[in-house]
């Protein structure tokens, strides 16, 4: 089977994972938490980075940062993970899903700023699969009304708009260091902002609220979001090969797209969008309507023949979960819809080789048929 996800673990996060099992610094508290903070808020060129366990707890810890309002409603995509929606709920806010384009994946300027309403205190702009979302629009229109931006640049690593890396739009912007993101400690997550007073909170929350002079004696309510030193190791060992991961991403989208370009009964991602190049986080296809099938077919057929999948996202408005909790009840979204029915993407980890890519796409033509 080839995975859909495998990612490349080198030698130099080797050498800097044993230096903490040498040292006996494991835990959160090792120095390699704060190199990796510093270094990572250089790459996106942000004045703070605060680590944490997952990129979930990083937006859970950036929402509850702008210390909401119940009833506060917060813009988002309904294209995205649940982490978005969670992070919204436990802040005590009212999520409010949009559409994405039909081309670029993303929610576009437009529908955002369609769905404010004089209750909107902040707007998630979450980069999907590789190309960011246009946020110049979202940015200016914002700032007008004193609206905060949420940036979820988990899947965005080393990508850019206009010029500007992704993380470093948002008031507050978050990433993830799952496996399968360009950058990895096995879980971890960065919160990033140019705030102090943002930064301020986020460290506490991460910390249980502990006051900095006076161990066991709280401030606030927080959680324990820490990341361990053994993570951070790993994540600044990542961080050195960041460009030539994203040159091998980038070179394996062109090469997938040529070995599948010329068969028009799937879309394939979008070159560029909006001020971006992009990175591939995955190489997401969409069935075309004409196919008398849907995602969970083709992804079985590609099983049988040994080729690991994964679905697109199932849009939050259409979620079991928060259906049953009342939410969304009339909202209808057509382009997530169907994107969640007919989307899914390939094997597109670090660690594919050129043989499996040409396999993987045989595979798929072979399974469109
Ligand atoms: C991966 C991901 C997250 C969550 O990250 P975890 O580290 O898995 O908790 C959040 N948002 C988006 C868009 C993601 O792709």
């Amino acid at each position: 089977m080839i995975p859909v996800n495998e990612p490349v673990i080198g030698s130099r996060e080797r050498e800097l994972v044993l230096a903490c099992l040498d040292t006996g610094w494991i835990s959160s508290d090792g120095p390699f938490v704060a190199q990796f903070e510093q270094r990572f808020a250089r790459e996106v060129g942000r004045k703070h980075a605060i680590a944490v366990m997952n990129g979930s707890a990083a937006l859970d810890a950036a929402v509850a940062a702008l210390e909401l309002s119940p009833g506060d409603e917060v813009v988002m995509p309904t294209f995205t993970i649940i982490s978005c929606v969670t992070a919204i709920l436990r802040a005590g806010a009212v999520p409010v899903p949009v559409d994405c384009d039909p081309v670029t994946w993303n929610a576009t300027p437009d529908a955002i700023m369609a769905a404010v309403t004089p209750r909107t205190r902040a707007i998630m702009a979450v980069h999907i699969y590789g190309l960011p979302v246009d946020m110049d629009p979202i940015l200016s229109f914002a700032r007008e009304r004193s609206i905060a931006v949420i940036e979820d640049a988990a899947e965005a690593h080393g990508l850019s708009y206009r010029g500007r890396p992704c993380g470093s739009l948002g008031d507050i912007s978050t990433f993830s260091f799952y496996p399968n993101k360009h950058v990895t400690t096995g879980e971890g997550g960065m919160i990033v902002t140019d705030s102090d007073v943002l930064a301020g909170r986020c460290r506490s929350l991460r910390n249980l609220g502990f006051n900095p002079e006076r161990r066991f004696v709280h401030d606030a309510l927080g959680w324990n979001l820490r990341m361990t030193n053994l993570q951070a190791a790993l994540g600044l060992g990542q961080l050195e090969r960041l460009g030539e991961s994203i040159a091998k991403k980038r070179a394996m989208g062109r090469r997938y797209r040529e070995l599948l370009q010329d068969d028009n009964r799937l879309q394939l991602p979008a070159e560029r969008s909006t001020g971006a190049e992009n990175v591939y986080w995955v190489f997401g296809m969409v069935l075309n309507d004409s196919l008398p099938f849907d995602a969970r077919e083709m992804m079985r057929r590609l099983s049988d023949r040994g080729i690991g999948t994964r679905t697109f996202f199932w849009g939050m408005h259409e979620q079991p979960v928060l259906r049953r909790m009342k939410m969304f009840e009339t909202v209808s979204l057509p382009v997530a819809e169907r994107l969640a029915r007919r989307g899914f993407y390939i094997p597109s980890g670090l660690a594919l080789t050129e043989a499996q890519m040409i396999e993987v796409a045989a595979a798929v033509k072979d399974a469109l048929n």
